[in-house]
């Protein structure tokens, strides 16, 4: 073995694939059941629908490297995200766009007159200026637009106090002047024609790749472990930068997901793939309507059956997958702490979503995993 990768998601999965085509023998481990990390997905046995098992995956990038690395491995649909919110019984379109500002309010605005009046509404909060969430949520789309649709969806998602979360979490979204309601804003999107998991098998079908699922690295009765082969053998690591020194620094805070997933004897739940829900009164987030996502097989899904999952979110303890990293004012010295104890740490590499407890989408985590690959790891 020349390279021991340490979780089998777009991060580790880049990294082996270009590693094995550079000729050098890697294994990769997870300690699930599967490759492919959160974006696994697999057909739902009694409908055939394609389910996100952790949580529904859309690609995106503008990252024309990237977009060309992918498209080695699958080709994508032409889907084009929206997402709806049911807020007090009606239904909004997001990201907020002009038609989200006009049927709030009521009125007709022009693009002028709609930016003047939410810069009205936004009050002391700058763009330039906002120091967390809550200044810039406020500062983007004014207070009335932030209290309905992002202080109780973000409280569900982080319950964090928003003061301490950063600015970059509503950063993710645009605003938008006018009617487009596209949810992102990149170059290329879509979703793999034939599936996530085909997309991540055929990026570990390789001789010099050997995957050994159900295998974790902390323990110590397999082989393929920390305490057997750090300084053995060059390492890149994609678990939770924490666990592996052991909370030496104390727990970050992450955040788990818990998904209510229902087959309904109804051709069509919702008419949509997202709908978020953005009231205090309701205990989830979103419902998901997975075949929404592939408007293009509906020839081979079900037309008297749907799939949809409700996504809860809470902190995760040390047993849950932890999905989200929070940051917030209090986690930024802990990972600080961190980072200098990986430095000691001899040919380990710490990447992705997890190992770098940064927000990152599967086209970041690909990318930097590019950058690894040629800067730390000598390829080219
Ligand atoms: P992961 O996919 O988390 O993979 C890490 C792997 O390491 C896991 O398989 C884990 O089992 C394994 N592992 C951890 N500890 C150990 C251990 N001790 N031993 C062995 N294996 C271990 N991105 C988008 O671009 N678009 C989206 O719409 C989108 N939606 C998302 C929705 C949700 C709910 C979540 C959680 C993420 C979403 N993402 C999305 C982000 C996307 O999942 C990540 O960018 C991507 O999966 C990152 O890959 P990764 O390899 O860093 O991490
Ligand atoms: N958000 C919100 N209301 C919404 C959608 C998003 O308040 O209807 C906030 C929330 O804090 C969320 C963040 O914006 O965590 C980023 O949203 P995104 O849809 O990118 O979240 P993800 O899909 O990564 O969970």
């Amino acid at each position: 073995m020349d390279l021991l990768v340490v979780g089998s998601g777009f991060f580790g999965l880049t990294i082996a694939e270009r590693a094995a085509n550079a000729g050098r023998k890697v294994t990769v481990i997870d300690r699930r059941h599967h490759i492919g990390g959160n974006a696994y997905s697999e057909n739902e046995a009694e409908t055939g629908i394609e389910v996100h098992r952790y949580g529904a995956h859309l690609f995106h990038t503008s990252n024309a490297t990237v977009w060309e690395y992918v498209n080695r491995f699958t080709t994508f649909t032409n889907y084009v995200h929206r997402v709806y919110s049911t807020h007090n019984d009606q239904v909004f379109a997001l990201p907020v766009n002009l038609h989200t500002i006009n049927q709030f309010f009521g009125k007709a605005l022009t693009p002028d007159a709609a930016r003047a009046l939410i810069k009205e509404q936004a009050g002391e909060y700058d763009v330039a200026t906002a120091r967390n969430f809550v200044e810039k949520g406020v500062a983007l789309v004014g207070r009335p637009l932030f209290d309905a649709f992002f202080a109780h969806y973000t409280a569900k998602q982080w319950q964090t106090e928003p003061e301490k979360l950063s600015a970059d979490i509503i950063s993710r979204l645009p605003v938008r002047y006018n009617y487009d309601n596209r949810y992102f804003n990149d170059t290329w999107e879509g979703l793999p024609t034939d599936g996530y998991t085909a997309w991540i098998e055929r990026m570990a079908d390789h001789p010099n790749i050997d995957v050994q699922l159900n295998v974790d690295f902390f323990d110590e009765s397999q082989p393929l472990n920390k305490k057997a082969l750090v300084g053995q053998v060059p390492i890149v690591y994609t678990g939770p930068v924490d666990r592996y020194f052991d909370y030496a620094e104390g727990e970050l805070s992450w955040r788990t997901l818990d998904f209510e997933e229902e087959v309904l004897e109804v051709g069509d739940f919702q008419g949509t793939s997202v709908m978020n829900y953005p009231d205090a009164d309701v205990p989830y987030t979103r419902i998901h309507e997975f075949k929404h996502f592939h408007p293009e097989r509906k020839d081979t899904y079900p037309t008297d059956k749907t799939v949809i999952m409700r996504e809860y979110s809470r902190f995760a303890t040390r047993d849950d997958e932890p999905y989200y990293p929070v940051n917030s004012t209090d986690d930024r010295s802990g990972l600080l702490a961190y980072r200098e104890l990986q430095k000691g740490e001899k040919d380990v590499h710490f990447g992705g979503r997890l190992g770098t407890y940064q927000y990152l989408d599967m086209h970041m985590a690909i990318g930097s995993a590019l950058s690894m690959w040629r800067n730390e790891l000598g390829g080219e």
